[in-house]
């Protein structure tokens, strides 16, 4: 299974695609072109690459994380600008694995595969893919294995039937889906609910996340699932409340909208 390359859209976040302040759609897909262009214009030799990477990194906005790499060489594939990859890629060089004038070096590009690959079934990537469309939302999604499963498990939950690939061929169910994933790109910069699949353990393993109830003063949300993945909680910098009855709203929507008939029962 391939999560990176899908034939509706690809992702980039290891790259440090996601790694700023500015998340917004408009910033990352600026700051993509301008790599773009400036990569098109640059012989295909190391040295003129590591030139200009360093260049494009210098230029590049700050990290949000220091500690996490951002890579000058993620941008556009296609001349569309909806396929985002790597610019150092024999792919997409024509030829020459550039590569280890990145962030990290060619081995650690090739060996690495985020826990998502491990994780995720082929629907349930398809599904990603499929009710997303762009690299932007994908890319928030795909990497979130449990945000993605608890949206699935909330429509099912309301519709009494498994969320599967088919099901999104109905374009208003696939829409109101859509609507439902998008809440990652609403989130406050720096926000547990964007990273949170980013935050391992002593042991490796990602840290359970929790909303704090008591601390709140009130009743744990029947969405508690969803709203905990997006890091609904003042810790976050977002708004429980107001989450709440988006997930509520973005629920129901999908429960409206999702095909009667050939459904399959849990
Ligand atoms: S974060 Fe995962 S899916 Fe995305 S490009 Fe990296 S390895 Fe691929
Ligand atoms: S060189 Fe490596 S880190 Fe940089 S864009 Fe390519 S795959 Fe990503």
């Amino acid at each position: 299974m391939n999560l990176c390359q899908r034939r509706q859209t690809s992702c980039g976040a290891c790259c440090g695609l996601y790694n700023r302040e500015d998340l917004s759609r408009e910033s990352v897909r600026a700051e993509l072109e301008r790599r773009t262009l400036a990569l098109a214009r640059v012989p295909r030799t190391p040295e003129a690459f590591r030139v200009a990477a360093r260049t494009l990194a210098a230029d590049g906005p700050a990290p949000l994380f220091p500690s996490v790499r951002i890579c000058p060489l993620l941008g556009f594939l296609d001349a569309g600008g909806e396929r985002v990859g790597c610019l150092g890629h024999p792919k997409a060089t024509g030829g020459a694995d550039l590569r280890d004038c990145g962030a990290y070096d060619v081995l650690t590009c090739d060996a690495f595969l985020c826990p998502s690959h491990a994780w995720l079934t082929e629907e349930e990537a398809e599904i990603a893919a499929t009710a997303t469309g762009d690299f932007h939302l994908y890319g928030l999604v795909i990497t979130d294995v449990p945000f993605l499963r608890a949206a699935l498990d909330g429509v099912a939950a309301r519709t009494g039937a498994r969320v599967l690939l088919r099901h999104l061929a109905h374009p208003p169910f696939r829409a109101a889906l859509e609507r439902l994933l998008a809440l990652k790109e609403e989130l406050a910069p720096g926000s547990d609910g964007l990273f949170g699949a980013f935050r391992p353990g002593r042991d490796g393993e990602p840290v359970p996340r929790r909303i704090d109830y008591d601390a709140l003063g009130r009743p744990a949300s029947p969405h508690d699932e969803i709203l905990t993945c997006v890091g609904a909680d003042p810790r976050s910098g977002n708004d429980l409340d107001t989450l709440e009855s988006e997930v509520r709203e973005r629920l129901d929507a999908c429960a409206r909208a999702f095909p009667t008939g050939g459904t399959t029962r849990r």
